[in-house]
């Protein structure tokens, strides 16, 4: 296969020289560096490159040249090169232009000129961009190749998986891909034995559990050290948080996490309040570089358990896993969020995970391919997920039981939801039923005002009705409301929870009933349920359990 292609266009020589210079001596052996002086030249090098099926991960473009500005090339290039990062070279005074094509072109990044020295101003950038052109285009040839029903659960469950665990897959539907009636005659599958999962080396995985399915790939589901200094239970961003701070700050860290790290984060498709982020990022970008910095500063990850308990013996706090096995730690810090409510309609149960599904990755979005899709919720995670789902559906349908989204969403994504041509909103209604045979095929809605309902077809239902937090593993000592968030800090204190702190020093900050124990993130009463919040915690438990440590 080709190298993919960085584009740079400028029309001054010298600076056209210099930027391919840079680019090349140190991305020269995995791209290739194709040069262009004007637009139009460019826009006849992208041709070429897409009549011959060559990839294009990257355009540098300077804004000001003569006949055709760099954002109005950048514009045009979305057909040849659609997949294509774009890069802006500007100078200081065009910052204001820069800033505006973020969201007029969805300009990926701007540079001020010059980048001297690259290595500080140019390379950090490039790195970033191709990281996630590279996530967004993986090479197919080592893919992991499932072949399944559309509509089974566990094929769901195996998908859900290997996307949030940033394994590439291809998907072979056995009813109606001839390559996967193939794969399955070779591996001489049984019903039973599907899904099939056939990875690079080794044996075909039949209808595997996650935990086999993670040894299989090479993850890791075991903790290596006796004691840890800091145990952190789930991997969405607090945890991660508190991981990179733990392990970079010298305590001996590991996470555990159920499914995959990135936690709810990890299912946006776009976060776009998140401080440094202009443009927005994708959760599944900001936890694969989390992960990656875990890892840089020594931190262990151990996936595909629950943590299923908690226990307290002396000085040392234990988590116990599902299945065997547990890990002990100094310190202990819950991070293990919200999940989702379950939507209370008739025939629901039976079809989760066969056509109506909690929350919603990428992946599921590109199935939707043509299709009508429902979801139901109001608040920002639900417009992020009919935004994204409306790129690929024919027509996606918003199901609200109130009669307005302004005190739910936030202003940015409700004009995005009513600026898409294919988005409904229907206010005021309501699923009361869900019918299907093996899958879902229909849904009966209700309007909340008059009372009359209506059946619809739909295959896809996504729902996103607020959460309630993963506590039941805490055991009986740490305190928690009514709703099950963990108490912390001075909130230990009321008379209400007279008599359960048990020190005589007063509990830190994000410190649970029991001491050494700490709660961050959305699991938190009172958290404020944002990326940004989670991640602040993540980072200040790790501060308070060096306190807690100088105590012991
Ligand atoms: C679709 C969607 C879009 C969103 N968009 C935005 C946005 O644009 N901006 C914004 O600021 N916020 C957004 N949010 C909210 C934000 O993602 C959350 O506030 C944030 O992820 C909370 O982080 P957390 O680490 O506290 O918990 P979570 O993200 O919930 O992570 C908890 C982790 O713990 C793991 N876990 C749970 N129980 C166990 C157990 N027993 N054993 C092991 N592991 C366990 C889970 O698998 C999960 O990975 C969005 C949420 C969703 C669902």
């Amino acid at each position: 296969m080709s190298k993919p292609t960085i584009l740079t266009v400028d029309d001054d020589p010298m600076v056209s020289l210099a930027i391919s210079r840079d680019l090349g001596s140190r991305y020269g052996a995995e791209y290739r560096i194709v040069r262009a002086t004007s637009g139009a030249q460019a826009l006849g090098v992208l041709t070429r490159l897409a009549l011959r099926n060559q990839l294009v991960a990257l355009i540098a473009a300077d804004q000001r040249m003569p006949e055709m500005t760099g954002i109005e090339m950048l514009e045009l290039a979305r057909i040849q090169a659609p997949n294509a990062k774009h890069l802006l070279l500007t100078a200081y005074a065009d910052t204001d232009v820069a800033i505006k094509a973020i969201n007029d072109i969805g300009l990926d990044y701007y540079l001020l000129k010059p980048w001297d020295p690259p290595e500080e101003r140019l390379y950090p950038v490039i790195d970033d961009l191709l990281g996630d052109w590279r996530r967004a285009n993986p090479d197919h040839t080592s893919d992991v190749r499932v072949v399944g029903n559309r509509w089974s659960d566990r094929s769901y469950e195996v998908k859900t998986f290997l996307a949030r665990n940033h394994v590439p897959y291809r998907w072979y539907d056995i009813e109606r891909d001839a390559e996967g009636q193939r794969l399955s005659g070779l591996a001489h599958t049984t019903p039973a034995d599907l899904p099939l999962v056939l990875v690079a080396e080794g044996e075909p995985l039949r209808s595997p559990s996650t935990l086999d399915l993670a040894g299989a790939l090479g993850l890791r589901t075991k903790a290596e050290q006796p004691l840890y200094d800091l145990c952190i239970v789930g991997g969405g961003p607090a945890g991660l948080a508190a991981a990179v701070y733990g392990a970079s700050e010298g305590l001996s860290t590991v996470i555990v996490e159920r499914e995959a790290p990135g936690g709810q984060a990890g299912q946006s498709a776009a976060i776009e309040n998140y401080l440094g982020f202009p443009k927005g990022l994708a959760g599944s970008d900001l936890t694969q570089r989390a992960v990656a910095q875990v890892f840089r500063f020594g931190g262990e990850m151990v996936l595909a358990h629950s943590v299923v308990g908690f226990e307290t013996r002396g000085p040392v706090r234990a988590v116990l896993l599902d299945g065997t096995g547990e890990i002990e730690a100094r310190a202990v810090i819950a991070a293990t969020g919200v999940s989702y409510r379950r939507l209370s309609a008739s025939g629901v149960d039976e079809l989760t995970g066969r056509g109506v599904y909690y929350g919603a990755t990428a992946s599921e979005a590109s199935q939707c391919q043509g299709d009508d899709v429902y979801i139901v919720g109001a608040a920002n995670s639900a417009g992020q997920a009919a935004v994204s789902m409306a790129r690929f559906a024919r027509r996606v349908v918003l199901l609200v039981r109130a009669a307005t989204l302004e005190t739910t969403m936030s202003r940015y994504l409700i004009e995005k939801v009513m600026s898409a041509a294919n988005i409904e909103v229907r206010y005021r209604s309501e699923v009361v039923a869900c019918r299907g045979d093996g899958h879902l095929e229909a849904l009966t809605l209700a309007d909340r005002d008059s009372g009359v309902t209506e059946e619809v077809s739909s295959s896809w239902l996504f729902v996103f009705i607020g959460a309630s937090p993963r506590t039941d593993w805490l055991g009986p000592d740490v305190v928690r409301d009514d709703k099950g968030f963990v108490i912390t800090g001075q909130d230990l204190l009321v008379p209400a929870y007279a008599g359960r702190w048990p020190l005589t020093r007063a509990p830190f900050a994000l410190e649970t009933s029991v001491p050494g124990l700490f709660a961050a993130g959305d699991v938190r009463l009172d958290s404020m349920k944002r990326v940004a919040s989670a991640v602040g915690e993540g980072a200040m438990s790790v501060y308070l359990v060096h306190r807690y440590l100088a105590t012991i």
